[in-house]
């Protein structure tokens, strides 16, 4: 069984960046579990379905084909055959991931995808990254790390990677978010045994070196 290293943590806290770094210095492979949740919910507005509606989401994760790489450096996810790598970062699935994220059995099916692509990884060890991974994904794993930041400095972070000035809006959608998301799983405090790396007063090579130090303690 390859080592799973679960990092969790709100939305702009520099997960996805630290956690595939992490995983390139550790040889390991990396999972970006939000990208399955953003991908069903691209799915979803492709057919044209509510994704406020549990129903019309249940529907349409029927036919839900999804593939995604574990190779840190070469990063990709698929729905059927459509690459849609950059079609799930686009504002309007990030508005809408929330809604196909909150249904149980939406959760489950994805849960029970993410232990398989950890165990046919191929990998000595997966970095897995999301909201539920130290507490329900792999509350067993030897590694646990929630990743957080101060609200001002996540929202900064997330309008420089979107080359938006509009930091206000950009602070009010990440609130919003997180609000919604906390409702279903608790990312924002950490659980028995969970190390926490506050990234506010670190850059982005000062995280990945606290994580690893975590990783390796
Ligand atoms: O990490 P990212 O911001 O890409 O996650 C997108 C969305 O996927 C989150 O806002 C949340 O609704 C959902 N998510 C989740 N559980 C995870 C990872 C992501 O509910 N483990």
């Amino acid at each position: 069984e390859p080592v799973v290293v679960a990092i969790d943590g709100p939305a702009g806290s520099g997960k996805s960046s630290v956690a595939k770094q992490a995983a390139r210095e550790l040889g390991y492979g990396y999972l970006d579990t939000g990208a399955a949740y953003r991908a069903l919910a691209w799915h979803a507005l492709a057919h044209g379905a509510d994704t406020s509606d549990s129903t019309a989401v249940l529907d349409v994760s029927g036919d839900f084909d999804y593939a995604i790489s574990l190779d840190p450096d070469a990063y990709w996810v698929r729905v059927g055959t459509t690459d849609v790598t950059e079609a799930i970062r686009e504002p309007r699935v990030t508005d809408a991931v929330s809604g196909v994220a909150r249904v149980p059995p939406v959760r489950e099916s994805v849960n029970a995808l993410f232990r398989s692509l950890v165990a046919h990884s191929g990998r000595p060890g997966v970095v897995v990254e999301g909201r539920d991974i130290t507490t329900v994904v792999a509350p067993e794993a030897p590694v646990r790390i929630l990743l957080t930041a101060a609200p001002e400095v996540r929202a900064a972070r997330r309008s420089a990677e979107l080359t938006s000035h509009d930091a206000a809006a950009i602070a009010e959608a990440l609130h919003r978010r997180d609000a919604s998301d906390s409702k279903v799983v608790d990312f924002l405090t950490a659980a028995p045994g969970v190390a926490v790396v506050d990234s506010t007063d670190l850059d982005f090579d000062q995280t990945v070196a606290a994580v690893l130090d975590v990783v390796r303690a």
